[in-house]
């Protein structure tokens, strides 16, 4: 079996390279923004995938959308964030990725988002993709081409 170092670039599939969705912080649709500030602080992400109860994909929540959201006049309406709920501000218009695409879909993606979620055709959460695994491996491939 050839290992990802072993595969030109035209090789690589969204899969060889994905976070799998194991790994990645998400949060749920109807998660008081409080707890979806607190998953994105606490792992440092600026943006995390929304998950439904049955972890289909819906969308994606960032910092900045949260802090938006709870700007007041003159200060931060702190009461909002459990007041409101992740489905109320979450972008819902995501681009997705399948794990059987190429590299170069992937790489074509990334140039506009620093992730891009990944999903079966069934709307399940598989992952992501993200923007630094893309440049990995065409400096991977840039080094290697230039040792030949
Ligand atoms: P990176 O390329 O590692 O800096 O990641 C870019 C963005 O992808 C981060 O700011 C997060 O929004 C998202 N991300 C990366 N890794 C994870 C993860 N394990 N769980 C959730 N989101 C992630």
């Amino acid at each position: 079996m050839s290992t990802i170092q072993d595969k030109q670039l035209t090789d690589i599939t969204v899969e060889d390279i994905m976070i799998s969705s194991e790994k990645v912080a998400h949060v749920q649709l109807n998660n008081p923004l409080e707890h979806a500030l607190l998953v994105l602080v606490k792992s440092g992400y600026s943006a995390v995938p929304v998950l439904d109860t049955s972890y289909k994909l819906v969308g994606t929540i960032g910092k900045t959308m949260i802090l938006n959201e709870i700007l007041g006049i003159e200060r931060f309406e702190i009461e909002k964030l459990s007041e409101k709920r992740v489905y109320e501000i979450m972008d819902k218009e995501v681009p997705r990725l399948s794990k059987e695409d190429q590299f170069m879909d992937g790489l074509k993606m990334t140039i506009n988002y620093p992730f891009v979620c990944v999903a079966d055709e069934k709307g399940y959460f598989d992952g992501i993709l993200t923007r630094r695994a893309i440049l990995k491996q065409i400096n991977r491939d840039y080094y290697q081409n230039k040792a030949k």
